[in-house]
């Protein structure tokens, strides 16, 4: 996006890409469909980058918003159209089709492409950039840095970035996963392995017990411990606490306790004799609500259910905690939470602050957005005013 627009505005623009092909990362995008933006705009939008990065990202998604990335990517030939949750997606279905619109997009504004040439050092020699590449020694007015972030490595993103933007002076603000499945070593959560929960809500607890961040997306239980849309957007969360944090889940969040235990009251009036699982919400599996029962200790009948046993079920039905300590790391994050202070960074251009005719910009910076094409979008627009103004 960068490279596009400055060659647009006739700068003569050279894109380095350090493997055989650009844009793997789009490719495999979105299970490999590419959820390239949202439906949210404005502050709305803004909020799901956090108040401090929302605020910084301001300037960038207001001045190409969802709306105009969208525009772009249909005028270069590839339909989108919206699913579930405010996702936009290609109705083609395939990412390759967005990757190719944008690379046919450069192309035609005379961008230079040129792969499996690594940016090795950078450095600045008075006025001029010296970009070294295997291939030899570049010369350039200014340079935009785009290298992304640290998670899945495989696809480009090691982090070189980091190096380049160190070097100049710049802060880098602690890395960690973000949007990655959750390793949970317990019996039980790996027992329930293939289970997808549609309606539960799950937070994060701080060591206070206070709720750092909720999520009502589905959770799928796999045998390394849960994915799924809620469980990695937490991720990053229990990342960035030393030693993890508390999960919360709550199965019925649409009801409060006292509400649901004044209900399982009177079903157990009604319906003594029905058995004690029949209280649980059934919008949960079966397997799920026998785990709960096993984990409460009950068995038998709502007559035979006492209330020690009732308040035991209710918590866990409500308020069941679980220590999470890590996520199955950068190889499996979606994106890498961390990065380039935003401070050092001018975000009306993507210019450096510290460095003249620096641009920096995409998941390199210290910005991370949920699952839901927020981290393409801030990607594109913060790469597009880098663009703008290289
Ligand atoms: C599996 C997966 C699925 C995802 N799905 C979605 C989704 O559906 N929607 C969404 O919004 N976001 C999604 N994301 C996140 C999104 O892909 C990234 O946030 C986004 O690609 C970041 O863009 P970027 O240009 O900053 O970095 P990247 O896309 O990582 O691009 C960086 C590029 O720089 C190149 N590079 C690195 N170092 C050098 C160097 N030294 N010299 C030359 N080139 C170099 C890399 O090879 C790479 O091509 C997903 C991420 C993953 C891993």
């Amino acid at each position: 996006m960068a490279a596009l627009v400055a060659a647009g505005r006739g700068r003569r623009t050279l894109l380095l890409e350090k493997n055989q092909r650009p844009g793997l990362k789009i490719l495999v995008s979105g299970g490999g469909r590419c959820n390239l933006t949202t439906t949210l705009a404005g502050s709305e939008l803004e909020a799901q980058f956090g108040a401090r990065a929302g605020r910084w990202l301001r300037h960038a998604l207001r001045s190409f918003p969802p709306v105009a990335l969208r525009q772009l990517v249909e005028d270069a030939g590839v339909p989108l159209r919206e699913e579930d949750l405010q996702k936009i997606f290609p109705v083609s279905q395939k990412a390759r089709d967005v990757l190719d619109a944008l690379l046919r997009v450069a192309a035609a504004a005379d961008v230079q492409l040129r792969h499996a040439a690594p940016l090795r050092a950078l450095v600045r020699e008075g006025q001029q950039f010296v970009a070294t590449v295997p291939q030899g020694e570049l010369h350039a007015a200014s340079v935009v840095l785009a290298t992304g972030g640290v998670s899945y490595p495989k696809t480009g993103a090691t982090g070189d970035g980091y190096a380049f933007c160190r070097a100049f002076g710049h802060t880098i603000t602690r890395t960690v996963p973000a949007l990655a499945p959750l390793v949970v070593e317990v019996p039980w959560v790996q027992a329930l392995q293939g289970i997808v929960l549609e309606a539960a809500e799950l937070s994060v607890l701080d060591e206070h017990g206070k709720v750092v961040r909720s999520r009502r997306r589905p959770i799928l239980f796999t045998h390394q411990g849960l994915s799924g849309p809620a469980p990695m957007d937490l991720s990053g969360d229990i990342e960035e606490r030393p030693g993890g944090a508390t999960l919360r889940f709550d199965f019925a969040p649409d009801v409060r306790a006292e509400q649901l235990e004044q209900q399982w009251l009177e079903q157990t009036r009604s319906h003594g004799r029905a058995a004690v699982a029949s209280l649980l919400p059934r919008t949960l599996p079966e397997r799920l609500r026998a785990t709960l029962c096993a984990l409460a200790g009950v068995a038998g009948t709502l007559a035979e259910l006492g209330r020690e046993q009732r308040r035991r079920l209710l918590l866990l039905v409500k308020d069941l905690r679980l220590p999470v300590a890590k996520s199955r790391g950068f190889d499996h994050a979606e994106v890498t939470r961390g990065g380039i202070a935003l401070a050092e960074v001018d975000p009306r251009t993507m210019q450096s602050r510290l460095v003249p005719g620096l641009y920096v910009c995409g998941e390199l910076l210290d910005v991370d957005g949920p699952i839901g094409g927020f981290n393409f979008q801030a990607a594109f627009a913060t790469g597009r005013l880098a663009g703008l103004h290289a």
